[in-house]
């Protein structure tokens, strides 16, 4: 384990203690280090698919050695493996960083560093912390959200996967997840499961930390309509976990839930305007997609890449306010971040079909071809466009972002609802009842 007190991104003060080093400076460290120790990313954007586990370990090792040299976790805090600095030095290093190849670890890089590390941070406790913490930073663990079930998904405080403690003091796991992004290729998932049935549905909830390898786990790959597979469906038949792996307090997960959607929703990245979608010219892939099916004289093309184009803008100018209400006034950002959620989950298909018009009948076929990069970039927007409903769905659908903003944004009435003070075993019951089907042991 790195020794943090060695870290070249802090200096010593007079009385002994560690002091932040003035910004300038840091960044000109900064930018020597990455200058000697990462390469160059070849084009815009290294299209980077984690296809198999293997594939992961040279981002491992590239991970592995920003945190040695205290670049991963600027801002975390310093007793978990992190820099302790304020959020512009992890800016600082970030803009410094870009045009050069990152550790990237598809969707589950994401899940990792963007959600389940920063809900642990807020919610777990110190000694779970310590053991997980610095590991995640040097990429040794990868994290995927073992949230969504067969009949748990909009109605997340629904799960029916349950946990119980056996006398000698272990919890024992038994259900299934689904749609779990990555999982396949993750090291551990977090996962919300039933403790307790005789109390209402929110609070008989807790999250416990599931090795991707335990004994009694198994993950399946779920074939999509892009051609990929990246979604899994995991089943747990009494896997043994222990109090150690249980994050935030037990029965009240839900709390931690609120958090980690969060982050899902984007409300935790919003207030770092660096990570913003920074001016990209007019919809430059839309007007390379005309010029390689010869319309980029057409003025139907035209009109369909100024509309994209001034959808950008608005999109970012919409992102750029959000930020700007967020980092005002932190306690409203869980629900505005219902309203950037829901921008993606509108705006990704209507851009993705603009594309489809664009390249006429034959775009949605397009294939890749890898003596062809036009061919590819074409067979990338078809990709684009099958996949571009994810958003809508993904981390709660543009139904529920928009009852959020109703109900926590412009004050409407809550949705009626029937089983919110009724212990979750009677609301299964009753719902056995009326639909004539009997059977369970719950
Ligand atoms: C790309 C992608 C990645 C995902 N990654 C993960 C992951 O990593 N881990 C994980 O656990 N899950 C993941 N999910 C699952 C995702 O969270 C769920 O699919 C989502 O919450 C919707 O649940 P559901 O599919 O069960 O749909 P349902 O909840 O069954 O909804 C069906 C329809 O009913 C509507 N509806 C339901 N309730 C209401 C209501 N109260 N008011 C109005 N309309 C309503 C919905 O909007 C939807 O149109 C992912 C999904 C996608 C698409």
């Amino acid at each position: 384990m790195r020794d943090v007190t060695q870290d070249p991104a802090r200096d010593e003060g007079q009385d002994g203690r560690t002091q932040p080093p003035p910004l300038a400076e840091y960044r000109a460290r900064a930018r020597a280090w990455i200058a000697e120790n990462l390469e160059r990313a070849s084009g815009s954007r290294v299209e980077y698919r984690v296809g198999e586990p293997a594939d992961l370990a040279a981002e491992r090792r590239l991970q592995r050695r920003l945190y040695a040299a205290g670049y991963a976790g600027i801002s975390w805090p310093r007793e978990y493996g992190g820099q302790g600095l304020p959020a512009e030095y992890e800016r600082a290093f970030r803009l410094e960083a870009r045009g050069y190849r990152l550790p990237d670890f598809g969707v589950v890089g994401g899940t990792t560093y963007g959600v389940c590390a920063l809900t642990m941070l807020a919610h777990a406790s110190p000694e779970f912390r310590r053991r997980h913490i610095p590991r995640i930073l040097a990429g040794d663990e990868l994290w995927v959200e073992f949230f969504s079930e067969p009949a748990a998904g909009s109605d997340l405080a629904g799960v029916r996967t349950t946990a119980t403690r056996d006398p000698s003091g272990t919890w024992i796991l038994n259900g299934s997840k689904i749609w779990s992004s990555g999982a396949y290729y993750a090291d551990w998932g977090m996962c919300l499961a039933r403790t307790n049935w005789d109390v209402p549905k929110h609070r008989g909830l807790t999250w416990f930390a599931v090795p991707a390898t335990a004994p009694g786990v198994t993950i399946r790959r779920i074939r999509q309509i892009t051609g990929d597979a990246e979604f899994c469906e995991e089943f747990f038949d009494n896997v043994e976990l222990s109090d150690d792996d249980v994050i935030g307090e037990v029965d009240n997960g839900w709390t931690v839930t609120q958090t980690m959607l969060l982050f899902e929703r984007g409300g935790g990245a919003a207030h770092d305007s660096s990570r913003r979608v920074a001016p990209r010219g007019i919809a430059p892939d839309l007007v390379e997609l005309a010029r390689s099916v010869g319309r980029l004289n057409d003025p139907l093309a035209r009109d369909l890449i100024v509309r994209a184009h001034v959808d950008d803008l608005a999109r970012r100018a919409l992102l750029a306010r959000l930020g700007q209400r967020m980092t005002r006034d932190p306690g409203t950002a869980a629900s505005l971040a219902s309203y950037g959620k829901l921008s993606s989950g509108v705006y990704d298909p209507i851009r993705a079909r603009l594309a489809m018009e664009i390249g006429g009948p034959d775009a949605v076929a397009w294939e890749r071809d890898d003596a062809d990069p036009a061919a590819t970039a074409q067979a990338k927007a078809a990709e684009a466009f099958l996949g571009s409903r994810f958003m809508s769905i993904a981390g709660g659908t543009n139904e529920m972002q928009r009852n959020t903003i109703g109900e926590r944004v412009l004050g409407l009435p809550r949705e009626p609802s029937f089983d919110r003070d009724k212990p979750f075993r009677e609301v299964l019951q009753d719902a056995r009842a009326w639909t004539g089907r009997g059977g369970s042991s719950r």
